[in-house]
């Protein structure tokens, strides 16, 4: 046996929503092999490492469905403004100017360090460079699904989207059968890809059997522009090119009328939904509960670090919960169950691998986080779903594992070297602020 976490309340997320407190988790290799109270995997198992997980939570690894995990590198770059004006006027041209393969690398560990510190140990990616990425994401040995962005004007890594579609391809290929990495077509969304594009992407999913990240419906400009150009909602649009399905992750999906609810639902298409970057930009609000209500699958996200401003899923999870009970006025919608539920299994099914992630089970890869419940922020402690939505930080996470690997013990970082990846990114920086100051 390589490791037995013990002692703490695990939270198992399983079809029961079993917690058991306390409990212990045996992890052989990659895999779960036994969930049981203490004395059980006590008696049948010795393993290399034992972790004490008394006086916290073991909890399956959160699951971010939406991210441009480089973006961390704009961070607090451009505040307070709109989407449109926001993502035109500052992020757009940054990107133009700084957008590069070590951008990419040293954006990526920094990501992957906040990420492992704040308890996420799957994310799902629209970025370029994503074999960069990609790479970047196995030495720090965290899960993903990873989309390589296509878009329809020229940026970083290609100059067309034929160019795009075949880095895409080319990615794909390099990283088929990956343990820790699933390589997708990222369509940037509706209004900057063309239906020529759309269809080509389609097609390489469905030669690859990929999953497909698009953003749709982010902002009531969108539907406008849709409306004009093909006179039907985006959704309608989505399903008109083919891109629905239960492999794709549709992030926001904020200005949905009921019958594009209805499309999601009957094609199986998930939705992520980033309460933080939707009411920072002002976007709108999601109708989450009418989706949990029509039976759509609803991940959370964080999306970039720049519209948000930090990857940490727990603050993810809180204001999914307070944004829909303040916007309906029923301290019922996206209870806390709901909102734990996106971030884990829900989650993980968002992202086609709730067979392999997304709870504590035996067969399932040993993906999982120690929560600390021991300070005077969660004490006392009479419900830890609650505690974990509506008190738990990221920083309270003490040791992440994923993929039976640990990642960070008691804060200690195992696969990244803190003070590296930290300089690397303030060195970055610098030249991001003089590139920004020289557009201006
Ligand atoms: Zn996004």
């Amino acid at each position: 046996m390589s490791l037995v976490i013990t002692g703490g309340g695990v939270v198992t997320m399983d079809a029961a929503r079993r917690i058991l407190s306390p409990g212990a988790v045996a992890v052989d290799g990659r895999d779960i092999v036994a969930v049981g109270t203490p004395e059980e995997i006590g008696r049948r198992f010795s393993a290399a490492e034992t972790i004490d997980a008394a006086g916290s939570l073991v909890v399956p690894g959160l699951v971010n469905t939406h991210t441009h995990a480089p973006m961390v590198m704009y961070r607090g770059l451009a505040d307070d403004l709109a989407l449109m004006d926001w993502l035109q006027k500052y992020i757009f041209p940054a990107e133009a100017k700084t957008v590069s393969p070590e951008m990419v690398r040293i954006g990526t560990r920094l990501a992957a360090l906040e990420m492992i510190q704040s308890g996420t140990t799957t994310f799902a990616d629209m970025y370029y460079f994503e074999d960069e990425i990609a790479r970047a994401t196995k030495a720090a040995g965290l899960r993903a699904v990873l989309g390589q962005t296509i878009i329809g004007f020229p940026v970083a890594d290609a100059k067309t989207p034929a160019e795009a579609l075949r880095r895409t391809e080319a990615f794909i290929e390099a990283f088929a059968g990956d343990d820790l990495i699933t390589p997708a077509p990222a369509p940037h969304s509706l209004y900057t890809v063309d239906e020529q594009t759309l269809r080509a992407v389609r097609d390489l999913s469905a030669r690859h059997r990929t999953p497909i990240l698009i953003h749709l419906a982010e902002t009531e400009d969108e539907v406008g522009i849709i409306r004009d150009r093909h006179t039907m909602s985006p959704a309608s649009w989505l399903e008109k090119v083919g891109l629905v399905g239960p492999n794709v992750v549709a992030a926001h999906g904020v200005w949905v009328t009921d019958d594009d609810i209805a499309i999601l639902k009957r094609t199986g298409t998930a939705v992520s939904h980033n309460p933080e970057s939707n009411m920072k930009l002002a976007s709108g609000t999601a109708p989450v509960p009418r989706y949990l209500a029509a039976g759509v699958t609803v991940g959370l996200g964080t999306d970039g670090a720049a519209s948000n401003n930090d990857l940490d899923m727990f603050e993810a999870m809180r204001q999914a919960a307070f944004l829909h009970k303040h916007a309906s006025g029923d301290p019922q919608a996206v209870p806390a169950a709901a909102a734990l539920e996106m971030a884990t299994i829900v989650g993980a099914r968002a992202l086609g691998l709730d067979r392999v992630i997304g709870s504590i089970e035996v067969g399932k890869r040993a993906d999982l986080i120690v929560v600390a419940m021991d300070g005077a922020r969660q004490t006392p402690m009479y419900n830890p779903v609650s505690h974990l939505v509506y008190v738990a930080r990221g920083d309270d996470v003490r040791t992440t594992v994923v993929n039976g690997k640990v990642l960070m013990r008691d804060r200690r970082m195992r696969t990244l070297d803190e003070r590296v990846v930290l300089a690397d990114a303030r060195a970055l920086a610098a030249k991001v602020r003089e590139a920004v100051a020289a557009t201006r």
